[in-house]
């Protein structure tokens, strides 16, 4: 199957340019001006005029399936890949748990199973690490050379995920040796449930105090606190969902002396605050941790993009009906799922919020989106690029057409948007994934099973600072 790609304007992180594509099976042949007049023949060609052509989004923090405060993260891989190809996102990495007491490998079964066959487009994991002992930390090893380069650990959730600093100081010692990266949520978790507790005895139950329980001095200090440990081990680190203002001083800061400290934003952080949480009940909707924050902090994460102080946008995607599973807090935040449904509204509000909004240029929209994810978490070039060898994972892209955000279109299995209603301007027309074309103006033509798992390497990127 060869198909042409004709007359759009490729948008990367490099540069924008006026050019045809060929795709020969699963990746980019060829690009350059009038392929068809060059005599290069296609069974299909999609005229992309007036549109970009850009390299498929890369969502690199994902829940399919998560199981958390006794229920389950509602997208499958099935249903959450396809919410995902519908906005444009053509490969999330989802994070695999490891369970207490069990073993890392018997996490990553379980998560291959969850995908395998499933998956409308390609995926990848990282790897939740809950016990870091001798056992897990020689499976450490096997995994980075399966593909699975990636560690999450927790300052937050005690009882749960969290590692001490300890745990934590042993794991990034261990990928100084195997080459792998350390991912941390970076909140004081232990302080978080002293003032928790302190509000619940108050009589002060509502969703919004979840978001008042969880200082951003909390998260200041727990990024500075891994940061440093990293340093000390003398490997990166990538903080996940950075959302304080008081954690990107301490990130700025530890770039500024040459630390091998990286992060992410999500959409969450960019565009919501506190104030969503105020309506009753109703907070519970916006309930993730870390949680939403007072609007003043949204500039400064804006800026911390346009300087590459974060790196990576991505959606922290872990779907809760509101009915019947965000339910399960009514008499007391802290029973609420965390998490917010997002992997099909990432690209958008990225477009939108940043290009349209005059934040950053459109190659810096695709940099944070795609280019700069596919190099941190080694799927570079395979992934991320427009390029010749190139997986023809790839988005027209309308930056023009404008849609209305709402539960009642949007494709994620969840009932509720925290957008709902939110005009925005960009989308997706037509979707690609390894040369097939899976959504096309708004119909989706994959097939489950069509995913597969993206053997990963270590992000050399990530030592080189
Ligand atoms: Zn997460």
């Amino acid at each position: 199957m060869r198909t042409l790609i004709t007359n759009g304007t490729i948008v990367t992180a490099e540069g924008s340019s006026e050019a045809d594509m060929l795709i020969d099976g699963e990746t980019i042949a060829h690009i350059g001006r009038d392929l068809a007049g060059a005599g290069m023949a296609a069974d299909e060609t999609i005229d992309a005029a007036g549109r970009y052509v850009i390299p498929g989004a890369i969502d690199v923090h994902t829940h399919m399936e998560l199981p958390f405060g006794g229920t389950f993260a509602k997208d499958t891989f099935e249903t959450g890949t396809r919410a995902a190809a519908f906005g444009g996102t053509t490969t999330i990495v989802d994070f695999a748990v490891q369970t207490r007491g069990r073993s890392l490998r018997e996490g990553l079964d379980a998560w291959h199973a969850k995908a395998e066959g499933k998956a409308v487009a390609d995926y990848g994991f990282h790897m939740i690490m809950s016990d870091v002992n001798d056992d897990t930390l020689a499976e450490m090893d096997h995994l980075v050379a399966e593909g699975v380069p990636d560690f999450k650990l927790f300052t937050a959730y005690p009882g749960v995920f969290y590692s001490d600093d300890g745990a934590i100081f042993r794991a990034m010692q261990q990928t100084a040796k195997n080459g792998g990266l350390i991912m941390m949520h970076a909140e004081n978790g232990m302080a978080i449930d002293v003032v928790a507790a302190d509000l619940v005895s108050a009589g002060k139950t509502d969703p919004y105090y979840h978001g008042v329980a969880r200082y951003p001095i909390f998260e200041g200090e727990a990024t500075n606190r891994v940061i440093r440990l990293a340093e000390a081990a003398g490997v990166p680190v990538y903080i996940v969902h950075l959302s304080a203002r008081d954690a990107l001083d301490e990130l700025r800061a530890a770039r500024d002396r040459g630390a091998m400290a990286f992060a992410e934003t999500c959409p969450q952080y960019l565009f919501l605050s506190l104030d969503d949480m105020k309506d009753g009940f109703e907070g519970a909707k916006y309930i993730c941790s870390p949680p939403l924050r007072p609007a003043d902090h949204q500039e400064e994460l804006w800026r911390g993009l346009v300087k590459d102080d974060l790196q990576v946008v991505s959606t922290d995607h872990c779907p809760f009906d509101f009915e019947g599973q965000k339910e399960l807090g009514r008499d007391d935040f802290r029973k609420v799922p965390n998490g917010l449904p997002g992997v099909e509204d990432r690209v958008d509000l990225l477009h939108d919020g940043g290009v349209v909004g005059g934040r950053l240029s459109r190659e810096r929209w695709v940099e944070v989106i795609s280019t700069a994810p596919a190099k941190l978490f080694g799927m570079y070039p395979r992934k991320g690029a427009v390029a010749v060898g190139s997986d023809a994972d790839l988005v027209v892209y309308d930056p023009n057409r404008t849609r209305t955000i709402s539960a009642r279109t949007h494709h994620m299995d969840v009932d509720y948007s925290c957008y709902e209603g939110r005009e925005v301007q960009g989308a997706s027309d037509v979707v690609l994934s390894r040369g097939a074309v899976i959504v096309r103006d708004g119909e989706f033509t994959g097939r489950p099973g069509h995913g597969q798992f993206i053997k990963r390497s270590t992000a050399d990127v990530a030592r080189m600072g």
